[in-house]
């Protein structure tokens, strides 16, 4: 039996870990979940939002499925997300967004792998109240960090089939940090002459996107800018819903869904489990149950193929509704 930290999170977050949970059980997957709770809930417990035990159950188990977490608003404490990512070096963000069967969008065929760095850039933390008036937060850029990740981005192509890498950036503006995140791509790029590779401003990608996504293949992109980016991938394959996540380093792996905790619909039955479903089917992957991942892939996408579908995508199916019908397809 294989032990995974499970974060059950707040807001949608624990009811779509029980969908998860239940689904990957019914798959006839035997996972002992060493189950962990962080966020706002845990700070009157516990003193703070992301206690040691979570790291040190992420670092004894190197594998976990975590469901949003927030983190409350000017109390003082780091984002959980951030430091969780900062602690365990998860350094590589990296968000598929691929169509759905059943879903419809605006556009077919749309086949983007947004790979964002993780650990640096503006979500370092490195803020200061300089007066009462300004407000000042510090954009690091390294060059070792921003050639793995670009290293990880042009690995990611080749051992997937991709064929071309953008790199998106502000160098034009922010000239020596996202200049040195440029540089570094550049680099990276130079050994992998079987890709692709092209550079472009995150206002015009951001545009391109949004009129023809299908020019675009794998996009590598400091933190800040992927964040943004990501979410306006997800709106192309049909929203926050679907669109799946992991946080990867060299010795651990997170895997979550794109979306926050979503608290105007929390508690209401109405969240959609697909992005953590398909963020799980990743971690199946990886720790290789791949024939468990295809039959739960095969079962969301028969579900989504009969029109049964939750709020968001126009559906009127609830969460454990929604579940129950993936489960009678497994
Ligand atoms: P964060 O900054 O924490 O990523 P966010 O500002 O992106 O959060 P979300 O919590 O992701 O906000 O929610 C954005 C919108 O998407 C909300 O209207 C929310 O209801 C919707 N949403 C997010 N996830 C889901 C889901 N799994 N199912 C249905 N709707 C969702």
């Amino acid at each position: 039996m294989t032990t995974i930290t499970l974060i059950k999170g707040d807001g949608i977050g624990p009811e779509i870990t029980d969908a998860a949970v239940k689904i990957i059980s019914a798959a006839g997957v035997d996972i002992d979940w060493d189950i962990q709770t962080a966020g706002a809930d845990v700070i009157e417990k516990e003193g703070v939002p992301l206690p040691d035990r979570v790291i040190e159950s992420v670092k004894k188990n190197k594998v976990a499925l975590k469901s949003p977490v927030t983190t409350p608003i000017g109390k003082g404490f780091r984002s959980v997300n951030v430091q969780l990512r900062k602690d365990l070096d998860l350094y590589a963000n990296l968000r598929p967004c691929c169509n759905l069967p059943g879903v419809k969008t605006r556009y077919d065929n749309v086949d983007i792998v947004v790979v964002r760095e993780n650990t640096e850039d503006l979500y370092a933390g490195i803020e200061r109240q300089v007066d009462e008036d300004t407000a000042e937060s510090i954009k690091i850029i390294t060059r070792e960090a921003s050639e793995r990740i670009a290293q990880f981005a042009f690995d990611y192509a080749v051992k997937n089939n991709r064929k071309l890498v953008h790199v998106v950036t502000k160098a034009n503006i922010c000239k020596l940090s996202d200049g040195l995140f440029l540089e570094s791509a550049r680099k990276i790029a130079q050994k992998y002459p079987q890709i692709q590779f092209k550079e472009i401003l995150v206002d015009n990608c951001c545009m391109q996107l949004v009129q023809n996504p299908n020019q675009f293949d794998v996009l590598l992109l400091p933190n800040l800018y992927g964040d943004i980016v990501s979410d306006l991938c997800a709106g192309l394959i049909g929203g926050l819903g679907v669109a799946q996540g992991a946080n990867i380093g060299k010795e651990y792996a997170v895997f979550e869904p794109v979306h926050g905790s979503a608290p105007d619909i929390a508690g209401q039955n109405k969240a959609n489990p697909t992005a953590i479903l398909m963020s799980a089917i990743e971690m199946l992957n990886f720790i290789g149950e791949k024939s468990a991942a295809e039959r739960i892939k095969k079962a969301i996408f028969d579900t989504l193929n009969s029109d049964i579908k939750t709020f968001d995508l126009g559906g009127s199916y609830t969460c454990t509704e929604f579940t129950d019908e993936i489960i009678s397809r497994l």
